[in-house]
């Protein structure tokens, strides 16, 4: 497969890729899209650069309800540097569609704003595991009605030490959703938590990007 069209995605959303200039998928968009489309849990090896938040993102935003305001997907990153770039790039893609509030949760800033900002309700939510376990904790965000969660580079989480609110913050989501898992590497901590996340999941691998001597 190597058009967006053979994907089956809306019209909305293929005028969107138009608009963006996306006029081929990426390798991961190929291989993770598919599966992710038709709601199979995904864990995926794929590095930044690899087109990787828009191959999660393309079947989050499509399976989306914006008439139904509730948090609907979940995106979680290491870093809310990360979390800020995934939240725009979500955006972008979401111009497919009316109205649909995209929120980011991080830690590192105060806690009230969002509060207030999360009373008027969202779609996606994407945050840091930190942050968004303390709003769970205080009762401030509702996940009842997730349909999709994302782990965004999962090794990463690791090694700052989010693993037990990540762990937390799944055991509290619906047991019936779709989870993408991404990691750019995948050590026997990740391979732990992606058995105990994901059900059946397709697994995905992209070569990395060719790398030159001076970078
Ligand atoms: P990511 O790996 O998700 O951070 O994406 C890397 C960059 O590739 C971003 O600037 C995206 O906007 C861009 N991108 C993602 N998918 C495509 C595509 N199919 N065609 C062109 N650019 C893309």
């Amino acid at each position: 497969m190597s058009s967006f069209k053979e994907l089956g995605l809306s019209p909305a959303m293929q005028a969107n890729l138009d608009r963006l200039n996306y006029t081929q998928p990426t390798g991961i968009q190929v291989k993770a899209m598919p599966p992710a489309m038709a709601g199979r849990d995904v864990i995926a090896m794929a590095q930044t650069g690899s087109g990787k938040t828009a191959a999660f993102g393309i079947p989050l935003i499509e399976k989306l309800q914006p008439k139904q305001f509730a948090v609907q997907a979940l995106v979680l990153c290491p870093t809310r540097e990360l979390a800020d770039q995934v939240a725009k790039a979500l955006r972008e893609l979401a111009r497919a569609k009316e109205n649909v509030k995209v929120l980011t949760l991080c830690g590192g800033v105060p806690i009230g704003p969002q509060i207030g900002s999360l009373s008027h309700g969202a779609h996606i939510v994407v945050g840091t595991p930190g942050r968004v376990e303390d709003h769970l904790r205080k009762g401030t965000l509702n996940l009842d009605r997730l349909k999709t969660l994302v782990l965004d580079e999962a090794d990463r989480m690791l090694d700052m030490g989010f693993v037990p609110d990540v762990e937390k913050i799944v055991a509290l989501l619906p047991k019936i959703r779709n989870t993408l898992f991404f990691s750019a590497t995948m050590p026997p901590e990740i391979r732990r938590l992606s058995d105990k996340f994901l059900i059946n999941p397709k697994e995905i691998s992209v070569t990395p990007p060719a790398t030159t001597a001076d970078n």
